[in-house]
């Protein structure tokens, strides 16, 4: 019996040619196609801006800078998310208050951000959990009245929709990743996107150390003119390798996301026959690319989450926990936090599990997670 994944990038013969025309071309690092690849980008999720950068943390960590977030702030977050979402507004020497999430969505609401705002907040970052699209506006309402930023977290967000428009359409900041672990992957890569033409140039800069004049313009000229760094920068930077992958991955975007619908769909159907089982679902504001298709274990099934991981695991189907609760994890624990109750993150994170979906994967392979999933629902006496 074959292992079945979680998850497996679909990369194609496209993506090498690819990339073996940019290294035929002798200029590797950040570039031209650094600069196409931002314009597709902003054009598929209907951006304003889009500014590449070496990773989702490194976006998450430049929306706050821009944002002007800094010590003595705080930052609404959910727990309930990868722990980069946290870690972010640390390096900025802002404090994280982890707010709690909605049972159905596993997304912050306009209700558990309100349970965390203080004078002090400046920022929200809410996240688009496993994909499932953040109700946006229910949380501008309460955050822009009090000029708190709202950055949106879409490392799984590509190809999911928010009210008929792609998730982050008009937003002011909003951060993506390319792990092969998301929807569309460059091997590490992320970027911003924002609707303010200044906050996208700040962000260009501090990506490149902060230079006044980019290394691909000073390369254009024999005589390259002198620049000068205005403020302390950072080397965010993707490489042209990297972005030429991403314009490929780019235009398999739509076919991806509608396998990963067709697969989450015979999900849904055959999960909901089985008592004790409750799969994410489409929010009632738009569409899910299902980047996790996550299922909760409730008490009615005859296992619990660890109980159905090993199951499958025996069946050589390689599931996995749900999504983290970062309060949880040793780097927070001692750490002052806001000390909002977190029940929902805590049930959440202790009752489910991320099922397999990729591209690639078969009929058979699909039949083969199902089974299991049936055969787990008639053990006797766990
Ligand atoms: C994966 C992920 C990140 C980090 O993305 P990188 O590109 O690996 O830095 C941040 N936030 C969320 C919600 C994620 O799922």
């Amino acid at each position: 019996m074959t292992r079945i994944n979680v998850m497996q990038p679909w990369l194609g013969v496209e993506e090498s040619a690819a990339v073996a025309e940019v290294l035929a071309s002798g200029w590797v690092a950040q570039g031209p196609r650094v600069a196409a690849f931002e314009q597709e980008f902003a054009r598929v999720q209907q951006a304003e801006h889009a500014v590449a950068l070496s990773s989702c943390t490194t976006a998450l960590h430049l929306a706050l800078v821009v944002a002007g977030v800094g010590p003595g702030d705080d930052v609404v977050v959910p727990s309930f998310s990868f722990i980069a979402t946290a870690n972010a507004v640390l390096y900025v020497g802002a404090r994280p208050v982890f707010a709690d999430v909605d049972p159905v969505t596993g997304n912050l609401t306009a209700d558990t951000i309100a349970a965390a705002i203080t004078s002090r907040t400046r920022a929200v970052i809410a996240v688009d959990q496993g994909g499932v699209p953040v109700d946006l506006d229910p949380i501008r309402a309460i955050c822009d009245p009090r000029g708190v930023v709202v950055i949106e977290d879409a490392a799984c967000g590509a190809g999911s929709t928010y009210r008929g428009r792609q998730v982050g359409a008009g937003a002011e900041l909003v951060a993506w990743s390319f792990h092969p672990r998301k929807i569309i992957t460059t091997g590490e890569g992320g970027m911003l996107t924002t609707s303010r033409p200044e906050w996208a140039d700040r962000a260009r800069r501090l990506r490149e150390h902060a230079m006044s004049v980019s290394a691909a313009e000073r390369h254009a000229s024999v005589l390259a003119p002198a620049e000068e760094y205005d403020e302390v920068g950072f080397n965010y930077r993707m490489t042209d390798l990297q972005a030429a992958v991403g314009i490929v991955q780019l235009g398999r975007l739509p076919e991806i996301v509608t396998r990963r619908r067709e697969i989450a769909a015979t999900y849904t159907k055959q999960i909901a026959e089985i008592p004790g089982l409750r799969a994410v679902v489409d929010p009632a504001w738009g569409t899910c690319n299902f980047q996790s298709f996550w299922v909760e274990v409730g008490p009615g099934f005859p296992l619990d989450r660890d109980g159905l991981l090993a199951h499958l695991a025996a069946a050589e189907i390689s599931a996995r926990r749900g999504i983290m609760a970062a309060h949880r994890q040793a780097a927070y624990i001692e750490r002052d936090t806001g000390s909002i109750p977190l029940p929902v993150t805590e049930h959440l994170t202790d009752a489910t599990l991320i099922l397999p979906v990729f591209h690639q994967m078969s009929e058979s392979e699909l039949a083969r997670v199902v089974d299991a999933l049936r055969s787990a629902a008639t053990v006797r006496g766990a």
